[in-house]
């Protein structure tokens, strides 16, 4: 059993304390909570209550609305009480306070929960570089411990839940010099509040560790669970991504965060944070939720060591690092090895497609995202002389060829000979091809420019990892067979393939495919096929697992491929565009961050492995905008601070100077380059 959660092979839910925020129950056997949060000025009441209410009608369980300073707090009363007055009595509001405890001791009167940054609570000092020794930590405990406990106080007295919201780019100057910018510093963050809140013997409290980089969130909730563990607490956890962006993109990066943890079994509420109008966060934190939820089933009221692991999971889940794989040389263009990205296969569904595919393949949308294999299937010889004739259309560095139980080498044979590109040869390992083995490895291993791709059950790959360790395994790549259901949980199934490789030493590359046999069954929607593809594939990679990727999904191979990359940016393992991190927007912001983002968007989106943030305020911005290359902050209304990593370089440019300022500045530190003028592809 690993340390953070029942099992890495089962979504096994994690038991925690119920916590009631207002009449909502979150934790215990609740189900997962969805929430979101308002982007008006908080002072603006009738407009406030207007998105509470907007948001609550779309299914949002909690609202939370930023309370900046003391007079926005005040008006809390009133939002709460004209929120009652329009039917949402039963929706709790949560008010959101970053440095004020005077802020947050007037919002507690008003709401049922209460959002500390422990980072900034009570806490103005920012960037200042200060050694701390033991008595001068001890000291700013005491200092803190005085600042929190009346907020505690109160939440006690009035029964108001709190949660204790760590961010990855706030963290106190405490914590950063003796943690310094880790997941580690995050939870012991965290920590220091909840003693205090303990100290008071006050337990409402949810927790959250957010990031922009779901590698970081993923590794600081685990770590926190871990050591919540070692001390008997059992707070629940809100979910969520920082900054994750808009469309496609913060999609797929909440999905990856969010969706990877629930899978392991942890999180009891969630907040899917998109650059766009609130109201559209609701439906994709749905999806999220039912599909953990659809996952808990019966197996969450089992007992972990009911489902026996062999081999045991043999990754180390708190400090990300890529699995070892040896290099496959078989395709010169797009080698899989360690030193290369995640390969990208796209999948044409019929034999008689590739023409028509091939030339859309082609085609200049992907010329910085090619797909790099095309996977077809072959059921008989006729398909495999018709592939052969097809040779100069192949629209990819090499084919894959999922061959039919019923071909055997001799017949492929001679499609390696004749072939102009690499094939690599996908073929299921059912239990009665346990003698076939060596045949197959022969034909790739044979001088032609090939390599076997071994699908199977993770049932079947113990004892295919065991006869692979006595052959020569090179040219060989792992993967599942698609036609297995995988227990509903194929996250585990292919944790579960990478342990077997792992026990028989085999560094031998991984292929995540995306089928109908990883997806549940039921919604087959695109967002839902996104959210998918997302939470397999991004849990995967973050755990350092993953060498080749397809979305097999998808009926357009185009959209599959263009999908891939994006998953792929969205989990660390593949830069292919320009990073943008974007934060939500709330009643702080200071300008239109929705069309500010598409208008940067669109003049810089070509720019590949720049990153760039655009935050709404200078109070949270520049420390939420993390690692980013760039920042494009809110400073005073109307007026914009330009920021090169985490120093603010310009301040209060006008706002319709700030897009060209920013430009020169990307190009002043040599990472501009021209867009590619439009081909008529
Ligand atoms: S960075 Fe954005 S979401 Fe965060 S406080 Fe500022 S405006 Fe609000």
């Amino acid at each position: 059993m690993s340390s953070y959660c029942a099992s890495r092979f089962r979504t096994l839910r994690r038991r925690a304390d119920e916590v009631y925020v207002g009449p909502v129950g979150v934790g215990g056997n609740h189900p997962i909570r969805v929430q979101s949060m308002t982007t008006s000025n908080t002072q603006d009441v009738a407009a406030t209550v207007k998105q509470a209410i907007a948001l609550a009608e779309v299914g949002c369980e909690m609202v939370r609305i930023t309370a900046p300073n003391v007079a926005a707090a005040r008006c809390l009363q009133d939002i709460r009480t004209q929120f009652t007055a329009a039917g949402f009595g039963e929706v709790p509001l949560v008010a959101d306070i970053h440095f004020l405890p005077s802020a947050a001791m007037e919002a507690v009167e008003h709401v049922e929960k209460i959002r500390v940054n422990p980072g900034n609570y009570a806490d103005k000092k920012k960037f200042a570089v200060q050694e701390y020794t033991d008595a001068a930590y001890e000291a700013e405990l005491a200092r803190l411990h005085d600042a929190f406990s009346p907020l505690v106080k109160r939440c006690r007295e009035l029964g108001r839940a709190m949660r204790i919201g760590t961010n990855h780019g706030s963290l106190s100057d405490r914590i950063m010099n003796r943690y310094g910018d880790t997941p580690l510093g995050m939870v012991e963050s965290a920590l220091e509040f909840l003693r205090i809140a303990e100290s008071h013997d006050y337990r409402a409290i949810i927790l959250s560790m957010k990031a922009s980089n779901p590698k970081v969130m993923i590794e600081a909730y685990r770590l926190l669970v871990q050591r919540m563990a070692e001390e008997a607490m059992h707070y629940p956890l809100h979910l969520g991504v920082t900054e994750a962006g808009d469309g496609e993109d913060g999609r797929i990066k909440s999905a990856i965060g969010i969706g990877s943890l629930l899978a392991d079994g942890l999180g009891d509420t969630i907040r899917v944070s998109l650059t766009e109008d609130a109201v559209y966060e609701i439906p994709v934190a749905q999806a999220i939720a039912r599909k953990a939820m659809a996952r808990w089933g019966e197996d969450d009221a089992i007992a972990a060591d009911h489902f026996p692991i062999d081999p045991p999971d043999a990754l180390d889940p708190f400090h990300f690092k890529r699995r070892v794989i040896a290099d496959q040389g078989f395709a010169p263009g797009a080698e899989i090895g360690p030193e290369q990205p995640p390969r990208v296969i796209t999948r044409v569904r019929d034999l008689a497609d590739l023409p028509t595919a091939a030339k859309a393949l082609a085609s200049s949308t992907l010329q910085d995202t090619p797909p790099e294999g095309v996977l077809v299937r072959v059921n008989q010889v006729e398909d495999l002389n018709r592939l052969i004739n097809a040779a100069p259309a192949w629209p990819a560095a090499f084919l894959v060829v999922e061959v039919d139980a019923g071909l055997n080498p001799d017949d492929v044979a001679p499609l390696l000979m004749a072939a102009t590109s690499p094939v690599m040869v996908l073929r299921t390992f059912a239990a009665d091809h346990a003698d076939d083995l060596p045949a197959w490895l022969a034909l790739v291993q044979g001088g032609a420019p090939a390599a076997l791709a071994i699908a199977a059950s993770p049932a079947r790959w113990g004892e295919l990892a065991a006869q692979l360790a006595t052959r020569d395994a090179s040219r060989v790549l792992a993967t599942l067979d698609d036609a297995d259901r995988q227990d509903g949980h194929a996250i585990g199934a292919y944790r579960r393939l990478a342990a077997h490789l792992q026990a028989h030493g085999l560094q031998v590359p991984l292929w995540i495919r995306n089928t109908t046999a990883t997806a549940l069954a039921g919604d087959n929607s695109f967002l839902s096929r996104l959210l998918e593809a997302s939470i397999l594939s991004g849990a995967l990679l973050c755990d350092g697992l993953g060498d080749l990727i397809s979305i097999e999904t998808e009926a357009d191979p185009v959209r599959a491929v263009k999908l891939c990359y994006n998953v792929l940016q969205g989990a660390g393992a593949r830069i292919s565009k320009t990073e943008f991190v974007a934060c939500p927007s709330c009643g702080r912001t200071l300008f239109d961050l929705q069309t500010t983002t598409q208008r940067i968007r669109a003049k810089t989106g070509h720019l590949k492995g720049v990153k760039i943030a655009i935050m709404g305020c200078i109070v949270n911005g520049p420390g939420e905008m993390a690692d980013a290359d760039f920042g494009y902050v809110g400073g005073a209304p109307g007026k914009i601070n330009l920021y090169v990593g985490k120093t603010c370089v310009q301040y209060n440019i006008p706002q319709k100077n700030a897009d060209d300022r920013l430009i020169e500045l990307i190009r002043e530190h040599g990472k501009w380059t021209d867009p590619q003028p439009a081909s008529a592809g």
